[in-house]
This record gives structure tokens, C-alpha cells and sequence, in this order.
């Protein structure tokens, strides 16, 4: 038996019940290797996932939690054995597929990566999806000719939050001249500490560009926040800009002209953690023990228990989680 969060409907077939159960592993879901779950963390997709809200999960009884790492306990693939450590992040796992806050999770083996030599699980975990994305889109920024040594700055938007404050971290680590963009100016000194040179308010960005093109800022950008804001940078970037989306926190519409793309030669880069390929993916964990400084993950930490998460769900949808929080699942 181990232990899980187990979502279910109440009576009026709506709302979702959290309950911890003692499950057994013939209660799990197919899957060609069992994992037995360390840590997992709270996105906030789990806080949505939760409270029941998106209609994100179809089909109840549900084990939510997005990402894990943990250990392998058997496998029918040849990649994975016995002892192998390994992460867990998309794929809809936690959604429509059991997810990580249970002891023990199965699931298909193209889903997994191995744990890299340098990160222990819940490292792996204050990581997350959040800071894989701000990895991947770090990695777009270089492959399309956005490097350090250039003259110019990085934009980084939704500062404050999950993918922003990795992608911080990992381009100032870099040597790249990083300026944030934040709603909360008193997180203005925590965002210089992860790296950020100068701090704007993230309103200057809010309102749609009043021309297609505005004075030449930016040498490339990480966006969290789409809509209008994105639009607004799009019409700032220098000559060959490039902006990573990786989100839409502020929205899902992008109110834009083409003109930055035609006479600036502008390259808008979409990032999607889900369904990245295995290659990359290897590839994005390597370059986060390497590119993102142990001490900046240690300091946005903070660990609960599994028994404990339920009430964090409702504080991540209020903004009111800062940081990172793994969840110690091994603890139960
Ligand atoms: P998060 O921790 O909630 O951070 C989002 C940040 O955006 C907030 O901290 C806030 O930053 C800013 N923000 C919030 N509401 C805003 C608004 N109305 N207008 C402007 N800025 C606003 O979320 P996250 O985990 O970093 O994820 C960021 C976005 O990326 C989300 O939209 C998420 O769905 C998406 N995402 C995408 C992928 C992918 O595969 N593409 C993966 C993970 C996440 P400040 O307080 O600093 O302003």
C-alpha cells in the first residue's frame, strides 16, 4: 500500500473532494514503468487541477500533480532499470494521466528522463516545468543568435513568477544583461539578487504599442505574459530580435501588427514544455545543472509535505506562493 491524493466528485457530480488514501499498486494506471515518487512540486495548473477549476481533468477518481522525481521500481522498457532516478514533467500527466502526488506512480516510459548527475529529486523539483520552460527558452534565445556578448539587453517579463525568475537566474548566470519586468516592485531587490541589472514596471509594457514600431530596446526577451504586452515588446525589439513566448499570464490574444517581423526581421519563438521531444529535453536538464546557480534554487525553495498540500492549491491561484515549493511526497 502506498499513499496518494485522491480527487473525487462530491454528490452534485462538481465538486472536487481531496482525500488521502492507502492506495495498491493494481489501483494505478497502465504504464510500462513504475516510479516510486520522491517529490513533486505545485504549478499552477496543480492549484487549478485542485480546485477543480478548467475542466482540466476529465475523469475522476484523478491523483493530481504534474511533475515528479523519484526512482524507478520496475520497467518493461530496456532504457529504464531498477534504482534509475527520473523526472517527470508534461506529457498532460496530472491531468489526464495519474500524477505525482502518490508514493507511487506508473506511467509509459517516453514520458522520463533520468535524473542528472548533479541534481538530487527535489532540486529536480524546484525546477519543474517552470524552470525547464525558462530553460527551453533560453536555449531558443541562443540558437537563434542571441548571445551574451552582444551589445544589448534581455528582456524578461512576469519577472516575478516561476519561468521568469529561472529565466533571470540562468541568463545572468550566462553573462547576459538581463532587465525584469515586474507588477510587484518589492520584489524589485529579490530580482536583482537572481541577477536582474535594472527592474521596469511590468505597466509601461501593458498597453498595445500606439505605432507598429517603437524605439529599438530590446536584443531578445522572455515573455510569460502575452496579450498586449507582448505585442508592446515585439514592437521594441532591436534589428533581429528574437522573443521566446512561453506564456499568458496577462493573456491569450496578441494584439500585433506584422510590421516588427518585416522591417526588423523580428523572430517570435513559441516554447511548449509538454510534448518536447526526449533529445531536448536531456539536453535542457543538462544545461540546467551546468547554467542555473544551486544556491539561487536553493534560496526560491520551500518544502511540504504531501499530507499538506491541498490548502497551497488556493494560495498559488492567489498569487500568494513566492518561489518554489516542492512536495515531499516520500514523507507522505
Ligand atoms: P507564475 O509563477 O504564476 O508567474 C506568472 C507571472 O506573470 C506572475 O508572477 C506575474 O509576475 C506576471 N503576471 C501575472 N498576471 C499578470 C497580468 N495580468 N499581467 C501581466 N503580468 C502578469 O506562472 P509561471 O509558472 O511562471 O508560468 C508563467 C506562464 O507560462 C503561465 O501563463 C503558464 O501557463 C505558462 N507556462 C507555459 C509553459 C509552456 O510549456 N509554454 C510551461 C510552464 C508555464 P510579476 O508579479 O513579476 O509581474
Amino acid at each position: 500500500m502506498f499513499r496518494a491524493l485522491v480527487l473525487d466528485t462530491a454528490q452534485d457530480g462538481k465538486t472536487v473532494v481531496p482525500q488521502f488514501k492507502d492506495l495498491s499498486l493494481d489501483d494505478l494506471p497502465e504504464g510500462d514503468v513504475l516510479v516510486r515518487v520522491a517529490h513533486s512540486t505545485l504549478n499552477y495548473k496543480d492549484g487549478m487541477i485542485l480546485n477543480g477549476l478548467g475542466r482540466l481533468v476529465r475523469k475522476y477518481p484523478h491523483v493530481p500533480g504534474v511533475d515528479f522525481a523519484g526512482e524507478v521500481v520496475e520497467s518493461a522498457d530496456v532504457r529504464y532499470k531498477p534504482g534509475d532516478r527520473v523526472i517527470l514533467t508534461g506529457w498532460r500527466v496530472g491531468e489526464n494521466h495519474w500524477g505525482g502526488y502518490a508514493q507511487m506512480a506508473r506511467v509509459q516510459a517516453d514520458w522520463l528522463v533520468p535524473l542528472p548527475d548533479g541534481l538530487d529529486t527535489a532540486q529536480a523539483m524546484a525546477i519543474g516545468t517552470a524552470g525547464f520552460t525558462a530553460m527551453l527558452a533560453v536555449m531558443a534565445l541562443e540558437e537563434q543568435g542571441v548571445l551574451p556578448d552582444q551589445d544589448g539587453e534581455v528582456l524578461v517579463s512576469g519577472a516575478a513568477g516561476g519561468v521568469g525568475s529561472v529565466a533571470i537566474s540562468i541568463l545572468a548566470h550566462l553573462g547576459y544583461r538581463v532587465v525584469a519586468s515586474t507588477g510587484r516592485p518589492e520584489n524589485a531587490d529579490y530580482l536583482k539578487h537572481l541577477g536582474a541589472s535594472d527592474i521596469i514596471d511590468r505597466a509601461t509594457l501593458a498597453e498595445a504599442p500606439n505605432r507598429p514600431l517603437l524605439s529599438e530596446r530590446w536584443l531578445g526577451a522572455v515573455d510569460s505574459v502575452g496579450s498586449t504586452t507582448l505585442a508592446h515588446m515585439l514592437a521594441e525589439m532591436k534589428y533581429h530580435g528574437v522573443v521566446a513566448a512561453c506564456g499568458l499570464a496577462g493573456g491569450a490574444d496578441l494584439p500585433a501588427t506584422v510590421i516588427p517581423f518585416l522591417l526588423r526581421g523580428v523572430k517570435l519563438i513559441g516554447i511548449d514544455s509538454v510534448l518536447c521531444p526526449y533529445e531536448k529535453r536531456v539536453c535542457a536538464w543538462q544545461r540546467l545543472v551546468t547554467d542555473l546557480p544551486a544556491e539561487r534554487l536553493d534560496e526560491a525553495m520551500q518544502t511540504v509535505k504531501l499530507s499538506d498540500i491541498v490548502p497551497y492549491g488556493e494560495k498559488i491561484l492567489k498569487g500568494a506562493v513566492r518561489g518554489r515549493l516542492v512536495v515531499d511526497v516520500a514523507a507522505g
